[in-house]
C-alpha cells in the first residue's frame, strides 16, 4: 500500500471529505495494523459494556517493542477478513462514538513534543495520503486542521494519550532499552487490563503497602479515567522510584 505523509500546519486548508457516499467508505477500516492506547481500551470495552480482560482477550493482540521491552496493543489480525477492524460493519463503524484515538485523526497523524525548559507540549501534524483513501479527490471538503479535528471530537482522546507519551519518554530517559518481562506485565495490566489493576487493589492488596485514601478508593472503584491515572503513576513508581500522591 503506498503511503505518503505530509506535514501539515492546523491552520492550513485540508481539503478531504469523509463520506458513507464515497466508493472507498470503510476500506480505512481493512488491512489494519493499528497501535491502541490504553485510554482507546478503556472507551471501546465501556462502550461494550465488558471488562478489560474479556475485551483485550477477544479483540486484541499483545506484541513487545524490540527495543523499548513495552507492550503494543493492536486489533487482533484476521486474514479471514483482510485484517478488518472487528467493528466495521457496512453502515460503518459499530462502536463510532467511542472509537479510537487514531480513528479520529486518520488521514491526519500527530506527534507531540514537550520543551524541557517550559514544559509546554508542542503538537505536529501530517497528512496521511494511501491509494484506498479517495477523500482528497472530493473538492467539498474544505476546512483547515483545526476544524476537521475538532469534527472528530479527538481532544480529549490526545490528552490522556499524551500522558501515555510521557510516560514513555520518561521510561526512555530513565530506563533505555529493554524492560524485563515482568515489568512489562505490570505496565500492560495497569494501563490496558485496568479491571484486572482494580481487582488486584481490592481483592489482591496490590496496595496494601501505600497508604490510600479512602476518598481515593471511593474514584478507584468506579472511575476508569482515574484508575488510569494511577496506573500511571503506580508504574512510575515501580520502575522509577517516584513517590505516589493521591489527589482527585
Ligand atoms: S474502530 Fe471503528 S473507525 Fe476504527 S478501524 Fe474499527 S471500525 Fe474503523
Ligand atoms: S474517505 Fe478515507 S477516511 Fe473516509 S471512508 Fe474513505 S478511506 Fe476511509
Amino acid at each position: 500500500m503506498e503511503e505518503e505523509m505530509i506535514p501539515i500546519d492546523p491552520e492550513a486548508v485540508m481539503s478531504f471529505n469523509c463520506s458513507s457516499q464515497n466508493i472507498c467508505f470503510n476500506d480505512c477500516c481493512r488491512d489494519l495494523s493499528q497501535a491502541l492506547t490504553p485510554y482507546d481500551i478503556l472507551r471501546m470495552k465501556n462502550n461494550l459494556g465488558m471488562p478489560s480482560q474479556e475485551f483485550l482477550r477477544r479483540y486484541t493482540s499483545r506484541h513487545t517493542g524490540p527495543l523499548s521491552g513495552l507492550p503494543v496493543v493492536e486489533f487482533k489480525p484476521n486474514p479471514q477478513t483482510g485484517h478488518a477492524c472487528p467493528f466495521v460493519t457496512r453502515k460503518g463503524c459499530s462502536i463510532y462514538s467511542d472509537r479510537p484515538g487514531s480513528c479520529r485523526l486518520y488521514p491526519l497523524a500527530r506527534a507531540i513534543s514537550r520543551s524541557r525548559q517550559t514544559g509546554q507540549v508542542m503538537e505536529y501534524y501530517a497528512l496521511i495520503k494511501e491509494d484506498h483513501c479517495k477523500g482528497f479527490a472530493e473538492r467539498t471538503g474544505d476546512q483547515t486542521v483545526k476544524e476537521w479535528l475538532a469534527g472528530q471530537d479527538v481532544a480529549q482522546h490526545n490528552f490522556q494519550n499524551d500522558k501515555l507519551m510521557m510516560l514513555i519518554s520518561t521510561k526512555n530517559m530513565i530506563l533505555p532499552g529493554r524492560l524485563e518481562p515482568v515489568q512489562a506485565d505490570h505496565f500492560y495490566m495497569a494501563l490496558y487490563d485496568i479491571d484486572e489493576f482494580r481487582d488486584r487493589i481490592f481483592n489482591h492488596g496490590l496496595f496494601n503497602v501505600l497508604n490510600v485514601p479512602p476518598g481515593i478508593l471511593d474514584k478507584i472503584r468506579d472511575n476508569d479515567p482515574f484508575l488510569l491515572d494511577l496506573g500511571i503513576k503506580w508504574i512510575q513508581y515501580i520502575l522509577f522510584g517516584m513517590e505516589i500522591k493521591f489527589e482527585g
